[in-house]
């Protein structure tokens, strides 16, 4: 079997996904992060009337044609307390930001423009012109009308906009769930003491985290040791827990204790390709499982991560309808770089700005595929595509943003 083009292998990955149909209704506070499932129309106008945008005086333009009108203040209107009287010639309401404006007025008088006289009269120290500082009603939107298309992501602008609107919740697609499984005899979950020969597992932590970076939810299905019956119990919880997506780690290739696949294959997966032309990561197994799609990873904490990154989250995103998020880059090479092999390789990177505005990724000189402290000391992984030629430091590069 041939190694699998990175590219290749993406898009077969995500030519099988379909975007998640099923509707679920969520409270707005609980909607941070979702897809919205149907446009979004307002269920009343904004602003419902008139409203002073500064604090001053409503009247009437016509009676303060020049600086130094006179006029008498008849009341108050503020915020959540109109005043329900009429303005009328050479009357003024003293008035408060937010307040409607009261009929007859027409215009507002900042109150630093007008001079308080004695029995309740006030003079113009300015110009006033009609119109001034009032939002008219209507003016963000109205009743009915469609502010939010389908499909847009759900943040801080959107929920805000969709509260004035008066959705006291939101029809929203459900999340793709997602199971993840770490396999291997030799792992212990953080914070226990390692026996001889154990290690602490960690990818799936990693794993964990950006899948719900990528609008997901965590099935944690914990770790099982090389055995199939401990993988097929799994294989079956994440089925019973009908979730979109398996992730594994570990076992992935086919040496004596690589069981996954084979298990896999045995409960009824049916496999797409299993061998990718990258480093880190070759073992990176894609099937289908019924409806759940499969993705084994490598066991390795860097190699699992970055096949985390180029396929799993473009996945979860297709399945939750979220944009793909663009992660690729030009950068140029702070040192020189050796001419590739046939796999495309990812280069654990720092990331610089020079003092001509240019990007500078620094490839770490150790690139160990076990090593998780450089992928966490990294800014990007330099892409270099297969037999690339050698590279000397200075010439554009692509790489990937590790936190675009
Ligand atoms: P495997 O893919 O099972 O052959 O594992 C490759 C390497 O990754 C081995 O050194 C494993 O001990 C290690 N490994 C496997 N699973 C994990 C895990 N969940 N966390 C950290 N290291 C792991
Ligand atoms: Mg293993």
């Amino acid at each position: 079997m041939s190694l699998l083009p990175v590219p290749e292998a993406k898009a077969r990955l995500l030519d099988r996904a379909r975007p998640i149909e099923r509707v679920e209704t969520v409270p707005l506070r609980e909607a941070n992060g979702r897809v919205l499932a149907a446009p979004l129309t307002a269920l009343l106008t904004q602003p419902p009337f008139d409203a002073s945008a500064m604090d001053g005086y409503a009247l009437r333009a016509e009676d303060a044609p020049n600086v130094g009108a006179e006029l008498v203040v008849t009341g108050t209107a503020a915020a959540g307390h109109p005043f329900d009287g009429q303005v009328s010639r050479g009357q003024a309401v003293r008035i408060f930001t937010g307040a409607p404006v009261p009929a007859g007025a027409d215009t507002i008088l900042l109150q630093e423009d007008a001079e308080l006289l004695s029995n309740g009269r006030i003079r113009t120290t300015f110009d006033v012109t009609g119109g001034r500082h009032i939002r008219p009603r209507g003016q963000d939107f109205v009743e009915g009308e469609t502010v939010l298309p389908k499909d847009v992501l759900l943040d801080y602008s959107r929920l805000t906009v969709a509260a004035a609107m008066n959705h006291p919740a939101l029809d929203v697609y459900r999340r793709p769930r997602v199971a993840i499984l770490a396999t291997g005899d030799e792992l212990l979950p953080p914070g226990r003491t390692p026996a001889a020969g154990q290690i602490i597992a960690s990818n799936m932590t990693g794993i964990a985290a950006l899948i719900e970076d990528n609008g997901a939810e965590v099935v944690d299905l914990g770790i099982v040791g090389d055995s199939r019956e401990a993988i097929a119990s799994a294989v079956d919880a994440a089925r019973a827990a009908k979730v979109d997506v398996l992730v594994t780690s570990g076992g992935a290739s086919v040496g004596d204790h690589d069981l996954v696949q084979a298990t896999l294959k045995e409960a009824g997966m049916e496999l797409d390709f299993w061998r990718i032309a990258m480093r880190p990561g070759k073992p990176l197994m894609v099937g289908s499982l019924g409806e759940m799609q499969v993705l084994g990873l490598p066991g390795n904490p860097v190699a699992s991560l970055v096949c985390g990154l180029l396929f799993l989250e473009p996945l979860l995103r297709k399945l939750a309808r979220l944009p793909e998020r663009k992660r690729e880059a030009l950068a140029l090479t702070a040192r020189d770089l050796a001419a590739n092999d046939r796999r495309q390789d990812y280069l654990r990177a720092t990331l610089v700005t020079d003092a001509e505005g240019n990007v500078v990724a620094d490839a770490f000189s150790k690139q160990d595929s076990s090593m998780m402290k450089i992928l966490a000391h990294s800014d990007a992984l330099i892409i270099r595509p297969p037999h690339a030629d050698a590279l000397p430091a200075g010439s554009p590069c692509p790489i990937l943003l590790l936190r675009p």
